[in-house]
């Protein structure tokens, strides 16, 4: 294979094709050894579950190069567990989290010259997907599953500093119901997501945060990122619901920020009695980490909820321990780095 010469500093997160992904096939009751496979196309049979109802999930996931020049994958096995865990709510024949780590580390290292170099801020995006390829066209889980991994370079998001976003609450809208789906990742909730999330970008604003859908009371999370905040008086505060996703990063920030010694609250957030105690909210998630967001608009009235320009000092040292960790230029005290032989 000869080096890949792309434009490392100007990536942008947008899909480029590599050299290739892998497939793991669900058969007979288990699971085959995989492969590699150059195609980025795969044959799926016309009357597959996963088109028709649903039985699909995925994770998203970074690998870096970093400053020791080696290879590591950022926090793989709770992906591993959480596509598991989505798996089994969707009657989808779960991958064993030894194979789906085995997965990820394979499809990098063949597609090591697509890893950004240390020093251009990029990575290397790792979406494993899952989905129902047995063909059935009546309602029930299929008998067939295929597993992939793919992998696409990706750029720094923020050039020259962290730069914030208006967010608004759409009430006519809600993400996930009470007992449904919001804990899992699965790409239904993005389908259903889709209409309001164009809807507040023609509206100005980049992001939209969902409030509990039965009582619309409490802070759940933005479309596809969970919702932080470090209060005025210092403490770092995320809600706690049973329709939010568990995410990786903000599991990640949570530990830093009780590293630092901060005090660190998962509880129901009430917007509007809470809303005014913010210095700093983000939204957070493996894409980007965070982004910060600077003001909140519900029904016409907007607040203030951080810096006017920039980032917060709190979530931008949070940032930069996480990202000091990805690329090895912090001591990894909690054994976050997988690492990858290429
Ligand atoms: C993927 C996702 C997140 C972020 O999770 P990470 O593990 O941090 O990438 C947050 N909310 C939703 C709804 C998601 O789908």
């Amino acid at each position: 294979m000869g080096k890949i010469e792309l434009d490392w500093a100007n990536l942008g997160f947008a899909y480029r094709d590599t050299a290739c992904h892998a497939e793991y096939v669900f058969r007979d009751g288990k699971w085959d050894e995989g492969k590699l496979v150059e195609s980025p196309y795969i044959p799926v049979h016309i009357a597959a579950t996963g088109l028709h109802y649903g039985q699909e999930c995925f994770e998203g996931i970074k690998a870096f190069r970093r400053k020791d020049g080696r290879c590591s994958i950022f926090r793989v096995w709770e992906n591993a567990k959480r596509m598991a865990a989505t798996a089994e709510r969707l009657c989808i024949a779960p991958v064993p989290e030894e194979t789906f780590v085995e997965a990820c580390k394979r499809v990098v290292a063949a597609n090591a010259d697509y890893i950004p170099p240390y020093g251009t801020g990029g990575s290397l995006y790792i979406r494993p997907l899952l989905i129902g390829t047995g063909a059935q066209i009546g309602v029930a889980p299929a008998k067939e599953y295929t597993f992939i991994v793919l992998v696409t370079p990706v750029g720094a998001y923020y050039k020259g500093g962290l730069q914030p976003v208006k967010a608004i609450v759409l009430d006519d809208y809600d993400r996930a119901a009470p007992l449904g789906t919001g804990h899992i990742k699965c790409g239904g909730n993005y389908g259903g997501s889709l209409y309001a999330h164009e809807m507040a970008k023609r509206m100005g604003y980049p992001v939209e945060l969902y409030l509990d859908a039965k009582t619309h009371t409490f802070i759940d999370e933005f479309a596809t990122s969970n919702f932080l905040a470090i209060t005025k008086d210092g403490k770092y505060v995320t809600p706690d619901s049973t329709t939010v996703l568990p995410s990786v990063t903000n599991m990640t920030l949570m530990q830093l920020a009780k590293d630092f010694g901060m005090t660190v609250e998962r509880r129901p957030i009430d917007f509007e009695k809470e809303i005014d105690d913010f210095a700093e909210v983000a939204a957070c998630g493996t894409a980007v980490v965070v982004t910060p967001v600077n003001s909140i608009t519900r029904a016409g009235k907007e607040r203030v909820t951080g810096p006017a320009t920039g980032c917060g000092p709190v979530l931008e040292k949070l940032f930069h321990a996480v990202q000091a960790i990805q690329y090895g230029e912090a001591e990894d005290v909690h054994g976050w780095n997988e690492f990858v032989d290429c």
